[in-house]
């Protein structure tokens, strides 16, 4: 089941370490390899355990998310809508009637925050309306988190869907990566956490999770879950850390910034406010594949067919060259 203290300060910093839910030993970890690991686990629990068969992905959403369930035993994958090109913003009302739509029991993935590849997340009250459907519909949220901290730079606001969840007495399952927010990505460490109403099935779902985890991979690498427990406990290095993350995630938001004004510096057509909204790592700029093909061929500048660039691609000394390729792109 990997370093206990690892796990334990892992649950603490997705839930807060004042929540009723690890007050009342409801809620407790299992180091994964890293957020992947941590979708499997907790996929292959739900199904081979708990016999959930349908599962529910964001369209669009991460490329993982369809293949991780379907080998852990899932039958019936679907999808709920996501993103809405025209505007370049969350269809949120799409979203709700696939979820109101949804069969009982189906599991749905959540981003925690930071949306792969959309960079949008729903609004708190947005948030607020997706729990009520989920409770009257019966469906189980499965959420991942690959990027607590790194996208608004506070790990509180980060973990706030997972929190109010949890707060309206939801069950539920959530994935953590440390592959960005530490960037230990070669080392794997993740851990899912689980928050159950009733702690007295914390002893037998643990049972079932070691057999799970012991015939997959016996157990999860040591090193990397060190560096991370070590971190988190020490009150110091934890500041240290936490400074960072700020720093990283303020680089993104200003290149964001960056970004938009030399679009609108050059009056490439088109509104560009959405890549300042989106958050997070990916920007879904809403250029066509074929503009996409235009910037790598032309311009050597990659990103997916699907218009989705990373910002942490852009620095200071790049953004206007990329601006100008996108103006190129789009008015050639
Ligand atoms: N989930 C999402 C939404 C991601 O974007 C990623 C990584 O790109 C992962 C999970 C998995 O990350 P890892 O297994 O590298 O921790």
């Amino acid at each position: 089941m990997g370093l206990e203290q690892f796990s334990k300060a892992s649950v603490s910093m997705l839930l807060g370490e004042n929540s009723p839910a690890i007050a009342e030993g409801r809620a407790f970890g299992v180091q994964t390899l890293s957020g992947t690991g941590g979708l499997r686990v907790g996929a292959e629990l739900l199904n081979k355990h708990l016999k959930y068969t349908t599962f529910y992905y964001s369209n669009p959403t991460w490329e993982n998310h369809h293949l991780v369930f379907v080998n852990s035993g899932f039958t019936q994958p679907r999808t709920y809508r996501y993103w809405d090109a025209k505007n370049r913003a969350i269809d949120f009302s799409g979203m709700i009637e696939d979820l109101k739509n949804a069969p009982e029991n189906s599991v749905i993935i959540l981003h925690a925050c930071a949306h792969n590849p959309t960079g949008i997340d729903p609004t708190q009250e947005q948030w607020e309306k997706i729990a009520d459907v989920m409770e009257e519909r019966k469906l189980f949220p499965f959420f991942d988190s690959a990027y607590q901290g790194f996208a608004s730079g506070d790990l509180d606001r980060d973990a706030w869907a997972v929190r109010y969840f949890v707060k309206r007495g939801f069950e539920l399952v959530c994935a953590q990566s440390y592959a960005k927010n530490f960037g230990l990505y070669n080392e794997r460490v993740g851990n899912l956490t689980l928050v159950i109403s009733d702690a007295a099935h914390v002893a037998p779902l643990r049972s079932q999770l070691t057999w799970i985890v012991r015939g997959s991979y016996s157990n999860p690498p040591a090193h990397g879950a060190r560096v991370v427990a070590n971190v988190l406990a020490d009150p110091k290095l934890f500041d240290e850390w936490r400074d960072h993350i700020k720093l990283m995630s303020s680089r993104v938001i200003q290149m964001r910034e960056a970004l938009r004004a030399e679009l609108i510096k050059l009056g490439t057509p088109g509104s560009w406010d959405h890549i300042v909204k989106q958050i997070g790592l990916f920007s879904y700029t809403g250029l066509t594949p074929r503009q996409s093909e235009h910037l790598i061929q032309a311009h050597h500048i990659y990103l997916l067919r699907s218009g989705r660039i990373n910002i942490c691609g852009l620095n200071p000394g790049n953004v206007a060259y990329v601006a100008n390729a996108i103006h190129d792109a789009i008015t050639k």
